[in-house]
């Protein structure tokens, strides 16, 4: 006979790392029954607390005794980001969007599962947004943009009007994209490419391509001689 407490729902923030220990307090304020119960699961993390949270392997994870489990996924590198949320909806895990209680989202703004809007960030207006998006502090998207799965905004973003992302798109802190001509012919970031910290971006970025500098360029063996 087991006597193992069951919890109504248990909350997952995945990766009890610095983004994870940033996470934390956004995740406390949203839960606030005392039957729930909240931990870090981590994979490689040896110790068996974070910043005052037990942290737990995933097997733990889905050991505890709970009617209901969510996770958030608090890992900036979008493919592990993939690959992670995957295996939780595999193993019947809910995934948990969080927000910061500061964030602006203005008019008609659609986000898919699993994101994590950090403090200060912006959202206006038009926009669509796929699954686990992650925008770190002070990161804004304007008016018209779409934005694909399992994209990351690292700190302070300025990702400007008629902008369209593919999936899997990393942006370094601080970068600018410029914004496209209109709804019709946006700026284009295609698919896995990735922008590196403080580029400008002025123009179509195809996909899988790592561009930096102002104006970006792509990241080659010239470019970065020349730099
Ligand atoms: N991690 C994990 N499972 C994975 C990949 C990563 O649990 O499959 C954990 C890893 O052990 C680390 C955290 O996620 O504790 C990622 O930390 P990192 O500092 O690389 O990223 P950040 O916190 O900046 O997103």
């Amino acid at each position: 006979m087991s006597f193992m407490k069951e919890y109504e729902k248990t909350f997952g923030i995945y990766g009890a790392s610095g983004f994870g220990r940033e996470v934390l307090p956004i995740a406390k304020k949203s839960i606030n029954s005392k039957n729930n119960k909240l931990v870090f699961v981590d994979d490689g993390n040896k110790e068996s607390f974070c910043n005052g949270i037990e942290v737990v392997s995933f097997d733990d994870f889905l050991n505890i005794n709970a009617k209901e489990k969510f996770i958030a996924i608090a890992i900036a590198e979008n493919e592990i980001r993939k690959v992670l949320s995957q295996k939780c909806i595999n193993s019947g895990i809910k995934s948990w969007s969080l927000s910061a209680s500061n964030i602006v989202v203005l008019d008609n703004v659609k986000i898919g599962e699993g994101s994590i809007l950090c403090p200060f960030v912006t959202l206006t207006t038009d926009i669509e947004i796929g699954k686990y998006f992650h925008a770190n502090i002070y990161s804004y998207v304007a008016h018209d943009c779409v934005i694909g799965d399992y994209v990351t905004f690292a700190p302070s973003v300025k990702c400007n009007g008629n902008v369209v992302i593919e999936d899997n798109v990393y942006i370094g802190t601080g970068a600018i994209i410029k914004q496209g001509r209109s709804l019709q012919r946006p700026l284009l970031i295609g698919q896995g490419a990735v922008i590196a910290a403080g580029a400008v971006v002025t123009k179509n970025v195809p996909a899988g391509v790592t561009v930096i500098g102002n104006p970006a360029k792509p990241l080659t063996r010239e470019n970065l001689k020349k730099r």
